[in-house]
């Protein structure tokens, strides 16, 4: 699905030496290249301030503990993610509350979130999934009419731009309250280990959050409130400094794989092709809409799982994100939840397919995947 390697290669001599000055300096916990990482952070994304830890996981949760969430606090997030957006609100005693999404985008749903509200709610966490920005002048709306937390869940979006209805652009992670994200390898912005960030514009909870990733403490020894231990080792922002310039074009490369996609997939009547590119329809170097986390289909008429065996028995690699709404997952499952408010999610976990998405994907790879998928649509459907 991805290819690091392919990626390490072209990039070697700067994250080598980026490595060797961490190794050199011995300065493996909250070295200058944290630092270093946390400032071009803050100007690439034009947030105001990026505070490193642990994972993206951490990075959630940790948001949750830094707006003071109290246990019966509801949450609203969806409830077709990856499941570390729903565990560390139930981790932290906070009440989830799933709710589907939109069919065409695969984000939030904004008139489910509406539906949801109870006067227990407290905070929505949008994802941008698979890279795309969720539709966030109506989120923060809601927000703002109700007065909630807009919790960014940006861990499949770094690197994205959300254009505002007044037509102004923000990257996602820097319009909500706060966002999270995770530099996992395989994410667009991946360390060679664990790793993850908080954002936010707002100086205090700034300030709280950078006590609660260090054991509470805001004065050595002091510890003022129950916190984590969660830090970003200087080796991983070590990687992720000589990346990051190259994020840009990373999301380039994989917008224009799916271009190719979407082109040899185009008025298939079995094949929604993802949404997202259509203010764009030429190969453009400054455009930031999507940025392909993932390149999902969703299939119509076409025994997805048969699919998936088939490209796996031709060695092409595929991912089904994700195949269980949160709701039916036994962790998750809540007497108060209604099938009929769950149409879109329990459908599409019968339906998407997700193909090889990567920096390093060349033509004659996406022709092979793509007629391999088409002749067995075109002869079984
Ligand atoms: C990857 C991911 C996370 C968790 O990140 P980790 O660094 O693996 O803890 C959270 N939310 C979403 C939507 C993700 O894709």
């Amino acid at each position: 699905m991805v290819d690091l390697q392919g990626q390490y290669a072209k990039i070697k001599d700067v994250v080598d030496a980026s490595m060797e000055e961490v190794m050199n300096s011995a300065a493996f916990i909250n070295g200058p290249k944290v630092h270093q990482f946390q400032k071009n952070l803050e100007d690439y994304l034009g947030v105001k301030h990026v505070i490193p830890c642990a994972n993206g996981t951490d990075a959630l949760q940790i948001a949750m503990m830094g707006l003071g969430l109290k246990p019966g606090d509801e949450v609203i997030t969806v409830d077709f993610t990856f499941a570390a957006t729903v565990e560390v609100i139930a981790l932290l005693q906070l009440t989830p509350v799933l709710v589907d999404v939109d069919p065409v985008t695969f984000n939030i749903d904004v008139a489910a979130i509406e539906k949801a509200i109870t006067p227990k709610t407290k905070a929505i966490v949008p994802v941008h999934l698979f890279g795309l920005a969720a539709d966030m002048d109506a989120i923060m709306h809601l927000a703002k009419a109700h007065n909630l937390y807009i919790i960014e869940d940006n861990a499949q979006g770094i690197g994205s731009g959300y254009t505002h209805k007044d037509g102004t652009k923000t990257k996602t992670g820097a319009i909500g309250h706060v966002a999270s994200t995770s530099f996992f390898p395989s994410k667009n912005l991946g360390c060679y280990g664990d790793g993850g960030a908080i954002f936010t514009n707002d100086d205090d909870l700034a300030h709280t959050i950078r006590g609660i990733v260090n054991h509470g403490m805001y004065k050595r020894y002091h510890h003022d409130v129950v916190g984590v231990n969660s830090r970003l080792d200087s080796i991983q922002a070590a990687v992720l400094d000589a990346k990051l310039p190259h994020l840009d074009t990373y999301n380039n490369a994989r917008r224009n794989a799916a271009r190719k996609y979407n082109d040899a997939f185009k008025n298939h009547p079995n094949i929604t092709t993802p949404s997202g590119l259509t203010n764009c329809d030429s190969i453009c170097d400054t455009c930031d809409c999507h940025v392909f986390h993932q390149y999902t289909l969703n299939l119509k008429g076409v025994d997805r799982d048969a699919l998936v065996a088939h490209l796996q028995e031709k060695n092409i690699p595929c991912g089904v994100y994700y195949p269980i709404p949160l709701h039916k997952q036994k962790a998750y499952t809540d007497t108060r939840y209604n099938e009929d408010d769950f149409t879109i999610t329990n459908q599409l976990v019968t339906s998407v397919i997700s193909l090889p998405m990567h920096t390093e994907l060349d033509d004659e790879q996406i022709e092979c995947i793509t007629s391999t998928v088409l002749d067995f649509i075109n002869s079984n459907s």
